[in-house]
């Protein structure tokens, strides 16, 4: 008997697993596929390591709380070398908007003001404002919001943060936007701001994520892993192992055991079970309560999550070998284009790029860099169809994106080595995300942040964690969940912190 099991090594499940092992509780960690890590997963051919999802790192910084990779590696006694990158993207949008959002926040802010002088107010007040958010996050020691003696303690402790935190809490990237910013075009540079973590305009980004995001590449800064992003898993696993904890691979688990409506155990794809005092799902909520869990049975408030959110559409990824050559002098690592406003939120609209081969060379056989260029797609646009015309897609998809490269990469095509391309089929079957989503997004405007659930479910003993739980996604919002799982189950454990 375990204390508890954990489905799935994301970096959600692994951030949990390896917090509760370092308090000394027994651990399993079930994962369905080969390695750790999924969507912060990689794969290496002929010499290159690609990242499968996941390049632009925060929670890498070496100060305050909101550091949570650092201290979630440091917990369990790794340490992982990272490269601090510059520039955390460079944009490349209509209007001749050529914009690099530097490290330096002064940097970033007049390389912006430059395009809208008229707006330099706005635009200090609304990134300032940001930086408010930023600083209540990064003075408080970030755990369980369900636990109430943290609350009251972190209240007394600072009480200031604490309601700057809780006035933010229901509001949303865009409103804030608003009251500061007139500029049409400048809040369309906003809303591609919240878009390229979000998935969803300004409108409907929680506040509280921009304050971190848009603050934190000035502080901590994004800073890439050396030997590529796979790096955190493994070792956050050799950490989990360090302090007692077990992981098993190709360990599927088809569902989660009950007695009595409490949660009890798991059953793998080949008939094993185990049992524990405590369940953690890291994999979706989607696959949880409609897939582990008898869906006849889903409890109601699950049902009015989903009425809340739903699933962003996922990928389509091309992982590039080059030549270096390729790529002009002065090249930064991440890159976001989109060529019409009207279709950022669309299929194919926005391209994002990374090319992590810029910070760690190992990444590549010499003289080549990788190039990860991707872009959301249904996963119904893919279903159905013939081997042919899967393959025939694939091709004339990866025809347009390479002339779409090839404008600010000229002699792309010519310089290409090596092709992968993964559909929202590849996301659903590596990454093990239904429909191979990026994950939830609203439906609708709703209250910021508020109606993301924290990590205990209506089912006793059955927790969730990772991004479709508070605050969401990106490596370090699915580590603060772990953070906060782990922290609500000790507490219900009886395990002292
Ligand atoms: C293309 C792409 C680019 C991205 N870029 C960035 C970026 O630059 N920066 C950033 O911070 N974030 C980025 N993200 C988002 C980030 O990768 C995710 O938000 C985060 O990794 C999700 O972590 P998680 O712990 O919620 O779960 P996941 O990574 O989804 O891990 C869940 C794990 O559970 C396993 N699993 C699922 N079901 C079962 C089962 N039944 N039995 C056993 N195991 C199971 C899966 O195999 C997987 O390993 C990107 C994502 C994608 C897809």
């Amino acid at each position: 008997m375990f204390d508890v099991i954990v489905i799935g090594a994301g970096i959600g499940g692994l951030v949990t697993a390896t917090q509760l092992a370092a308090k000394g509780a027994k651990v399993l960690v079930l994962e369905r596929y080969l390695i750790p890590g999924g969507s912060a997963g990689y794969f290496q051919h002929q010499g290159y390591t690609f990242d499968v999802g996941a390049s632009m790192i925060f929670g890498f910084g070496k100060q305050g709380t909101t550091n949570l990779l650092t201290r979630a590696l440091d917990a369990v006694n790794v340490k992982l070398e990272t490269i601090p990158d510059p520039v955390q993207i460079h944009y490349h949008l209509p209007n001749k908007l050529d914009i690099k959002v530097e490290q330096n926040y002064e940097k970033f802010l007049q390389n912006l003001i430059a395009y809208f002088p008229q707006e330099e107010k706005g635009i200090r007040r609304f990134y300032h404002e940001c930086q408010k958010i930023f600083n209540c996050l990064n003075s408080i020691e970030l755990l369980s919001l369900e636990e109430p003696s943290y609350v009251m303690r972190v209240f007394f402790q600072n009480p200031l943060a604490c309601l700057g935190l809780a006035k933010y809490l229901p509001q949303n990237v865009g409103d804030i936007a608003k009251r500061h910013i007139k500029d049409p075009l400048l809040l369309k540079f906003i809303d591609i701001e919240c878009y390229c973590w979000s998935v969803v305009p300004a409108a409907m980004t929680p506040m509280i994520n921009a304050g971190m995001v848009f603050s934190d590449r000035h502080y901590g800064g994004v800073n890439y892993p050396v030997g590529g992003v796979g790096k955190i898993a493994q070792k956050l696993v050799a950490g989990l192992e360090n302090k007692g904890g077990k992981i098993e691979y190709q360990a599927r688990v088809t569902k989660i055991i009950t007695q009595q409506g409490k949660a009890v155990g798991v059953q793998l794809a080949n008939g094993k079970i185990y049992h524990a005092k405590k369940i953690v799902s890291n994999a979706t909520r989607w696959d949880t309560f409609e897939k582990l869990l008898p869906t006849a049975q889903m409890p109601a408030n699950e049902k009015n999550w989903q009425q809340k959110y739903q699933k962003s559409p996922s990928f389509l990824s091309f992982h590039l070998g080059v030549k270096a050559s390729v790529l002009p002098p002065g090249t930064e690592c991440h890159h976001i284009f989109l060529e019409d406003w009207e279709k950022m939120e669309l299929v194919s609209g926005t391209l994002f790029v990374s090319i992590p081969t810029l910070l760690d060379p190992s990444l590549a056989p010499t003289g080549y860099h990788i190039i990860h260029a991707f872009t959301p797609a249904w996963i119904s646009n893919w279903q159905e169809l013939t081997a042919n015309e899967y393959a025939e897609k694939k091709e004339q998809t990866a025809g347009e994106i390479i002339n779409r490269l090839e404008r600010i990469f000229p002699g792309l095509d010519a310089g290409l080595d090596y092709m992968e391309i993964g559909t929202p089929l590849t996301h659903r079957r590596f990454l093990g995300r239904v429909d191979g989503t990026y994950g939830p997004i609203p439906r609708r405007k709703l209250r910021g942040l508020l109606g993301m659930p924290f990590n205990r479910t209506a089912i006793p003993n059955l927790y969730c964690v990772g991004d479709s739980t508070f605050p969401g996604q990106g490596l370090n919002a699915v580590a603060f969940s772990g953070f906060a799982c782990a922290h609500r189950i000790a507490v219900d454990l009886g395990i002292k912190s």
